[in-house]
């Protein structure tokens, strides 16, 4: 059983939190939202006062924040109140830069740190088969390991520090635009009078085979599990796809890498989030690519 302050108990740090007491270990929780702090506390966690609070004889320490400046900010305010020797890790999905600026702080105060962002959404929060994509040290990865076990089925080590972060958002931009030519196909299959089985038969067997078609499926009827048999609610949202390509081309513009198809990803689905869809399953992102017919 290991002490953890888990900070951030929102859709996904929440049901990950829980997960963690109900592997048996002593989980004590900070967030700024009331109603997520008592659901904590149903769920068999102890309830802090702030962050700095929580991590107080914490051996490990688990952040779950909306974006890079979050995280930057409770690590500044966390790293230094913690005990020495802890472990500090971030779940939480965010720029590459901030995620090295987050590992620099723990390495000042003598902590050692992971970058662990998730792919797998509400439902492996709650079911504990997230995957994790972890950056860091050697060492650092080797003690997040079993403790990251309690809340997924996959944990990979990609790298130095901020390399968890690079992978997850090079997944997700290949996610973005998988979606957008499959939505693409079908939409193209309509106006061709082919039936939405037909193509998902051929394709799903085929070249045109990936993720976004086979266990995603944006029509409804193929795969009776997807959004789309569930008027396309979330699942993972639209506004979460624009952030994680928006991530992507900060990534490559930083980096100098040259992301074409990944740009212009970012603008469909930030065009789909304008049109006020932010909140509708990405897969959804069919429903606009329908909509520039003749445009
Ligand atoms: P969320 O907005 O539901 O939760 C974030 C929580 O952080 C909120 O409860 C908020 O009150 C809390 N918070 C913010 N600032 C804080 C502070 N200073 N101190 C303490 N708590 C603070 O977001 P989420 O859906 O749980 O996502 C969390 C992260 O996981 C994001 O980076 C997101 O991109 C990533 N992610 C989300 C999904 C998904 O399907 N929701 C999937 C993969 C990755």
């Amino acid at each position: 059983m290991a002490n953890i302050a888990f900070i951030g108990l929102g859709n996904m740090g929440g049901p990950m939190a829980a997960n963690l007491v109900k592997a048996g270990h002593k989980v004590i929780a900070f967030d700024l939202v009331e109603a997520s702090k008592n659901q904590a506390r149903t769920d068999g966690a102890t309830i802090a006062d702030s962050a700095a609070a929580a991590v107080k004889g914490a051996d490990t320490v688990i952040t779950m924040l909306p974006a890079g400046k979050h995280v930057v900010s409770v690590w500044t305010d966390v790293v230094p109140a913690m005990a020495k020797g802890a472990l500090i890790i971030d779940c939480s999905t965010i720029d590459v830069e901030s995620a090295k600026q987050a590992h620099a702080l723990a390495a000042k105060h003598g902590m050692a740190s992971v970058d662990a962002p998730v792919s797998g959404g509400t439902g492996g929060a709650k079911g504990a088969t997230l995957t994790f994509m972890c950056g860091g040290e050697e060492k650092a990865f080797g003690a997040a390991k079993p403790v990251l076990e309690n809340m997924g089925k996959k944990i990979v080590h990609c790298g130095g520090a901020g390399a968890g972060q690079a992978a997850k958002i090079c997944n997700n931009m290949i996610l973005g635009i998988s979606m957008i030519a499959v939505g693409e196909a079908f939409a193209l299959a309509e106006k061709l009078g082919l039936s939405h089985q037909a193509l998902f038969d051929v394709a799903s067997t085929s070249s045109g085979q990936c993720w976004s078609l086979t266990t995603y499926c944006p029509v409804p009827g193929p795969v009776p599990t997807s959004p789309a048999n569930n008027g396309y609610k979330p699942g993972f949202a639209s506004n979460l796809m624009v952030k994680d390509l928006t991530l992507a081309q900060d990534a490559a513009n930083a980096a100098g890498a040259a992301t074409p198809l990944g740009k212009h990803a970012q603008e469909i689905y930030k065009a789909f989030d304008a049109a006020g869809h932010g909140g509708v399953d990405f897969s959804g992102i069919i429903q606009h690519v329908r909509s520039l017919a003749g445009k």
